[in-house]
C-alpha cells in the first residue's frame, strides 16, 4: 500500500536508487478518452489507494483536467487527503466504519455514501449540528455482497431516508452500485445485476426521492459495457492507462497509455562464475560465466517476492527476468556474459507496452494476480517523479 509521503519533483532525484515517473497527461489523456466512449455520461475518477499508487493529488488534478467532473475515494480519510490538497471537485466517498467523522466530510463538502440506516442517521445528525443539508449517494447491492443494501435493506434503507431528505438533513444525490464480473460483460450477471440497480433506482424515485445521477460503471463496464454508462462512469484502473480487461485487449486497443513507469539504477555489475547460487536459498543458478546485476528493489518496495525467476524488467532494450528471490531492499539479474555496462545503468521494471517496456500486466501475468495489485504495492518510499500536466 503506498503513502502519499514521497517526495514529488520533476527529474528523477540525484543519487535515487529507484523512482516512479507519473505521466500526468497520459492520466488527462486517458480520462478525455474514457469520456468519448461514455458519450452523454461524465466521468468520475476513481482515486482511492493513493491514486492506485501513482500519488493523490496531482492525479486528482490530472484527471480534472482530462475532463473529470466528479472524484472519487474508498476511504473517507483519503477523501479528507484530496480536500486538504486543496482539490475541490465533488468527490464521492464510500467506506467509514460507525463513528467516523462525518462533520469533517461534510464541512468539505464531500458527498458520502450510504449502505445502511445507521449510517444516513449519524450524517444527518452531524448535517443538523452545523444547520447543513449532508449530500448523499444511496448505494444498493444489485449482487455483488458487498457494499449497499441488499433485498429487503434497500427498501428498509428509502424508508429512513425519506423523512431525513424531508426534513433537510440529507439531500440525496445519486444512486449507485458495482458489478461482481464487470470484466465479463457477457455474463448473466452483469445484465442481473442492471436489472436491479434500474428496478432500485424506480423504487427509489416512487417513494419520492429522486436522485440527480445513476452511476454503476467501473473501468470494465465503461469500455466494454454502453449499457451500464448511465449519467455518471465511474473508472479507476483505465485512468492510469491499464486494462480491466487484459484478455480483451491491451491499454493502447483502448485508446490508453500507461501512465506510472517504474526505474531503477543498477547499484553494482560483477561477473559471477557458472554453476553460482544466487540470492537467497539460491533458487537461480548461473549456467555460464556471466555478469550479474544488483537491482535496488525489494518487496518493500512492493517488488512481489513472488515475483522470484519471475519478474520481467527491461535494461538497455533487453528483456531480462529477475534471477533467484526478491529480497527485502534488492534483487539480482544475470545480466549475461556480454553485458558491456555497468553500475549505474537504469533498469525498467514497468512501464508502457506499446514502448516495448514489460507492463503491471506483465508482472500479474507472471505471478498470477491482477494489475490492480502491482500498481497499488509500489511503496510510498520511492520518489514520485512527476512528467506532464502542463497546464
Ligand atoms: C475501485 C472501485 C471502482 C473503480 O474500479 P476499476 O475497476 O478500477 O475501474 C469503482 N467503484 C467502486 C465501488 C470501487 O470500489
Amino acid at each position: 500500500m503506498t503513502t502519499p509521503s514521497a517526495p514529488v519533483s520533476a527529474v528523477p532525484p540525484e543519487g535515487a536508487s529507484a523512482w516512479v515517473t507519473i505521466d500526468l497527461d497520459a492520466i488527462s489523456d486517458n480520462v478525455r478518452e474514457l469520456g468519448r466512449r461514455a458519450p452523454g455520461a461524465e466521468v468520475m475518477a476513481v482515486v482511492k489507494a493513493d491514486a492506485y499508487g501513482h500519488g493523490l493529488a496531482h492525479s486528482a488534478r490530472a484527471a480534472v483536467a482530462g475532463g473529470a467532473t466528479w472524484l472519487a475515494a474508498a476511504q473517507l480519510t483519503e477523501a479528507l487527503q484530496l480536500r486538504a490538497a486543496g482539490v475541490t471537485t465533488p468527490a464521492l466517498t464510500w467506506l467509514y466504519p460507525p463513528g467516523a467523522d462525518f462533520g469533517a466530510a461534510i464541512d468539505a463538502d464531500l458527498d458520502l455514501s450510504v449502505a445502511a440506516p445507521w449510517a444516513v442517521e449519524a450524517i444527518a445528525a452531524a448535517a443538523r449540528e452545523r444547520g447543513r443539508t449532508a449530500r448523499i449517494h444511496l448505494k444498493v447491492d444489485t449482487g455483488l455482497a458487498r457494499n449497499g443494501a441488499l433485498g429487503q435493506g434497500w427498501t428498509d434503507l428509502i424508508a429512513a431516508v425519506g423523512p431525513l431528505q424531508a426534513e433537510g438533513a440529507v439531500e440525496v444525490i445519486g444512486v449507485w452500485s458495482h458489478f461482481a464480473l464487470a470484466d465479463a460483460p457477457q455474463h448473466p450477471t452483469v445484465l442481473a445485476q442492471r436489472e436491479r440497480f434500474v428496478e432500485a433506482a424506480a423504487e427509489l424515485e416512487r417513494a419520492g426521492i429522486h436522485p440527480q445521477i445513476r452511476h454503476l460503471a467501473n473501468s470494465a463496464a465503461t469500455l466494454t459495457n454502453p449499457d451500464a454508462h448511465f449519467d455518471v462512469v465511474r473508472p479507476g484502473l483505465a485512468v492510469y492507462g491499464l486494462s480491466p480487461v487484459p484478455d480483451l485487449g491491451a491499454p493502447e486497443d483502448f485508446g490508453l497509455r500507461e501512465a506510472m513507469r517504474v526505474t531503477a539504477r543498477l547499484a553494482l555489475v560483477k561477473a559471477a562464475p557458472a554453476g553460482q547460487g544466487v540470492s537467497y536459498g539460491h533458487t537461480y543458478t548461473t549456467t555460464q560465466d556471466t555478469i550479474v546485476g544488483l537491482v535496488p528493489l525489494g518487496y518493500a518496495d512492493g517488488i512481489p517476492r513472488h515475483a522470484g525467476s519471475l519478474g520481467p524488467v527491461q535494461v538497455g532494450g533487453q528483456r531480462l527476468t529477475v534471477a533467484g528471490r526478491v529480497c527485502m531492499d534488492q534483487f539480482v539479474l544475470d545480466l549475461g556474459p556480454t553485458y558491456a555496462g555497468g553500475a549505474g545503468d537504469e533498469v525498467v521494471i514497468l512501464g508502457r507496452g506499446a514502448d516495448g517496456e514489460p507492463t503491471a500486466q506483465d508482472w500479474a501475468s507472471a505471478i498470477d494476480t491482477i494489475n490492480y495489485e502491482i500498481v497499488t504495492r509500489i511503496s510510498g518510499r520511492l520518489p514520485r517523479v512527476l512528467v506532464g500536466g502542463g497546464d
